[in-house]
């Protein structure tokens, strides 16, 4: 992908600002549940400063609805972000030019929760001009935002020119090596609940894929769409035509779908409920599909021999719940073993894959790991993200 990079930049002495995802999980007591985002945004911030840039931080923080919520300021970001960069953070709720010009080369100025303005959302040009006339250059790090056309993320650079931070450029470094311009052959493994969440999505992928492995509870509904009797599994009954329609488009693209060949079934939906592993052929009125069975685990381990790339996104069954994770933790684990064995490049992303990876222990040694939900989803359907659009030369 030909998008504008840092390095390309000239920085020193310019005002940059700098779109971040400070969106941090926090407990009810204030205190954060996971730096992974702050943390995300160090290396942009870290080279900025080195190279004597004066750095504007705008992100916003939860569902304020342009109001100003005292409990969804971003100040409590402020000591964290001081001590992490080991510098003075200064924060300010007004959007104003004025603010920056006694910021020292290297100086960092967080503002407030861009949502606490509501044409922040509505991408208001007015707004982004306010934002553009605090700097020089406008620099996106957050592809988590990428897909939305907000004012901060995206409409800032039709007034400043912009790059893509470092964290940004990693992102996209990836993913095209996974989709846009990958090594063939290419498989995606999508899990997770249901088929009405991920249709662009799978409409998408059997165009561009080698083989595509559907799981979790969508993969009920093709089951079912093939005549098979799911029992009281998740399914969506009604997106049976859906489920043939896209098996169809696949087999015109000449793109293999591998569906659960065997299954991990259970009477309740609890840990540790009594469960079994049957064909496809078995399951009772009274089950539900919980899991993938282990056949259906080396179908997929030899699926992910004879690919190059793998894309992952959604859990293979209900992996919050023991012992319904097995499925998702094998196919999980066998996948680092051909990155670490053969070079494959494996990228998984999106909703609930973080955490799926961190419970299989894989979230370190996959070949990478995006931690956006939206706007790895818009990706993988296919989808221009005019956060990312901005970037392009
Ligand atoms: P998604 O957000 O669409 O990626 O879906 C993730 C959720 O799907 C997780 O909470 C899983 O527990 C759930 N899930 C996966 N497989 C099944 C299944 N067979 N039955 C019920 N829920 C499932």
């Amino acid at each position: 992908m030909d998008f504008k990079r840092l390095e390309t930049a000239e920085l020193t002495g310019k005002r940059v600002i700098v779109r971040v995802d400070f969106n941090v999980p926090r407990h009810p007591d204030g205190k954060i549940a996971d730096e992974t985002r702050i943390d995300a945004a160090l290396p942009t911030l870290k080279y900025l400063k080195d190279k004597g840039a004066k750095i504007i931080l705008l992100s916003h923080f939860g569902r304020p609805k342009g109001a100003r919520v005292p409990e969804m300021s971003l100040d409590f970001i402020q000591p964290i972000l001081a001590d992490k960069l080991a510098c003075d953070v200064s924060f300010s709720d007004k959007i104003e030019a004025a603010s920056v010009e006694h910021l020292p080369d290297g100086g960092v100025l967080l503002l407030e929760n861009t949502r606490f303005d509501a044409r922040e959302t509505a991408g208001d040009e007015e707004l982004a001009k306010a934002y553009a006339a605090m700097g020089d250059i406008f620099v996106q790090d957050a592809f988590s935002t990428a897909h939305r056309a907000h004012a901060s993320s995206a409409v800032i650079a039709k007034f400043l020119p912009a790059y893509a931070g470092l964290a940004m450029e990693r992102e996209l470094d990836h993913l095209s090596l996974a989709l846009d311009n990958p090594k063939a052959p290419v498989m995606a493994v999508v899990g997770g609940a249901k088929v009405s969440t991920k249709i662009d999505l799978l409409n998408n992928l059997v165009k561009k894929l080698d083989r595509l492995a559907i799981g979790g509870g969508m993969a009920n509904t093709f089951l079912a769409a093939l005549g098979h009797n799911v029992g009281k599994s998740l399914c969506e009954h009604d997106l049976k035509p859906l489920a043939l329609e896209i098996m169809e488009s696949a087999k015109a693209e000449n793109c293999e779908i591998i569906l659960p060949f065997d299954l991990v079934v259970a009477k309740t939906f609890k840990a540790h409920a009594e469960s079994r592993v049957c064909d496809l052929e078995s399951v009772k009125p009274d089950e539900m599909i919980l899991d993938a069975g282990p056949e259906t685990v080396n179908l997929l381990a030899d699926a992910i021999d004879s690919s190059n790339t793998l894309i992952w996104n959604g859990p293979l069954g209900a992996f919050e719940i023991t012992p319904f994770d097995t499925s998702t933790v094998e196919a999980a684990k066998y996948a680092v073993s051909r990155v670490q064995s053969v070079g494959l490049v494996a990228v998984a992303g999106g909703g609930d894959t973080v955490s799926a990876m961190k419970h299989a222990g894989v979230a370190n040694d996959l070949t990478f790991i995006s931690t956006a939900g939206g706007a790895f989803l818009e990706w993988m359907e296919g989808k221009t993200l005019p956060g990312v659009e901005i970037l392009l030369k």
